[in-house]
């Protein structure tokens, strides 16, 4: 009986969900420019090519998700100009069944009825999360508060956790998970930080200190409605949900969506990109909420935005070229962090600003936060390097949120002494 239900199960949720058959990951490795400017052409010559990480420099692969009627067009390509590539997940339908399959058998236990209960080590769906919150909240009332800051464009709350131990508009540290939806590893390792958070304090010396001074508001499901969709319709999904006039493809990137060099290079203006930068900056309510509320609150000292994956600490910027006129302490700060996070498990990261690291990017987080005065003003790409991309297998999520709570740690220490 038990293997009925849970066919049945499997089989339900293929048939609602997009579904991703014999897809590959290729992993492809340019040897000089020439063979990255190739590369970046794919995705001009077919439209339903999937970067899962975009073109950067000849020292990082690019990731890219081919669904099966192209496969052999671009293989081809690729054989032609004598690009090499390796095929990173052969069939990645199989790899999301796998990922169903335990969630659903997991979700069999039921319900968490509290937060020592609740399973940190599975992918929850939204509802789950929101609850979290919730008992979060009713469990530790002296320590953790639940702010709405806005409402996503299709009418979900905006919460944000603030960690505070009294004061009024004390210096605070902030933190988002998953404004890229389909970077589930990201809102999960925010679950658990939460929780560390409340079992910590009191206990753990330097969570302590910091919270003794500053506040620290954590905003674990950034884009509620992405979200969601990654769990009901499209595991792939990055965007937002909002509709784009005029065109049949809907959401923008939230992550090319701020008022710090806006439209310029690194985003595109095609509403069917990953990188749609949307029609003005701050268009998406998830983002205009994050806008308003760090203006308002005016006392901000240290912003970090997580996403997944490569493994990679950076700092601004991200839109230009100028390093920032703090670049010699932001990078200091953060080989100090990543040692810290290396220490625990031998997880390497590379680190560095934006543009160095990665590639130039325009609209993003962390620039229009540093832009505002933040001066530590970081971003995080999670675990892995690509073996499995965003697909981090459930038991990689607890490893994962413990090495980057230390370098969190680091990261909010120094925001508390220099601040
Ligand atoms: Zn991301």
């Amino acid at each position: 009986a038990v293997t009925v239900v849970v066919l049945v199960a499997v089989v339900v949720v293929t048939y609602f969900s997009l579904c991703f058959c014999s897809h590959q990951v290729l992993r492809i490795q340019a040897k000089d420019e020439t063979q990255l400017s190739l590369i970046k052409e794919l995705e001009q010559m077919f439209e339903q090519l999937d970067f899962w990480r975009d073109v950067s420099d000849v020292s990082t692969p690019v990731d890219i998700r081919v669904p099966a009627e192209t496969l052999d067009q671009v293989k081809e390509y690729l054989d032609s100009w004598e690009i090499g590539f390796e095929t990173m997940i052969e069939d990645l339908q199989a790899m999301l069944d796998e990922e169903q399959e335990e969630m659903e058998s997991a979700a069999r236990f039921g319900e968490a009825r509290n937060t020592d209960s609740f399973d940190y080590a599975r992918y929850h769906p939204i509802s789950d999360l929101y609850n979290f919150q919730d008992m979060l909240v009713a469990e530790n009332p002296n320590l953790v508060s639940k702010i709405v800051i806005g409402q996503s464009y299709e009418g979900r709350p905006l919460n944000v956790l603030k960690f505070s131990t009294g004061g009024t508009n004390r210096p605070a540290i902030w933190i988002d998970t998953g404004i890229h939806s389909r970077e589930w590893v990201t809102q999960a390792s925010g679950t658990w930080f939460a929780k560390k958070i409340v079992e910590d304090y009191g206990k753990e010396p330097v969570l302590t200190s910091i919270l003794n001074k500053m506040d620290i508001l954590l905003e674990i499901v950034t884009n509620p409605d992405g979200y969601a969709y990654t769990h009901s319709s499209n595991r792939m999904w990055r965007k937002t949900r909002k509709p784009n006039p005029g065109s049949s493809c809907v959401g923008v990137d939230p992550n090319r969506n701020w008022d710090a060099g806006f439209g310029g290079p690194g985003a595109s203006a095609n509403p069917c990109s990953e990188t749609y930068r949307g029609p003005s900056a701050h268009s998406e309510s998830e983002v205009k909420a994050i806008v308003d509320y760090v203006q308002k609150h005016g006392n901000i000292k240290e912003f970090i935005s997580i996403h997944a994956y490569s493994q990679m600490l950076m700092y601004p910027y991200g839109y230009t070229y100028t390093p920032v006129k703090d670049q010699a302490e932001l990078h200091a700060l953060a080989e100090k962090a990543v040692s810290a996070l290396t220490a625990v498990y031998g997880t390497r990261y590379r680190y560095g600003s934006i543009i160095n690291v990665i590639y130039q990017a325009s609209g993003g987080t962390i620039d229009w936060t540093y832009n505002q005065g933040i001066k530590y003003s970081y971003t995080f790409e999670l675990r892995d390097t690509g073996r499995y991309g965003f697909i981090l297998p459930a038991n990689q999520i607890i490893p994962t949120a413990v090495e980057t709570w230390e370098a969190l740690l680091v990261l909010m220490s120094h925001a508390k002494n220099n601040s």
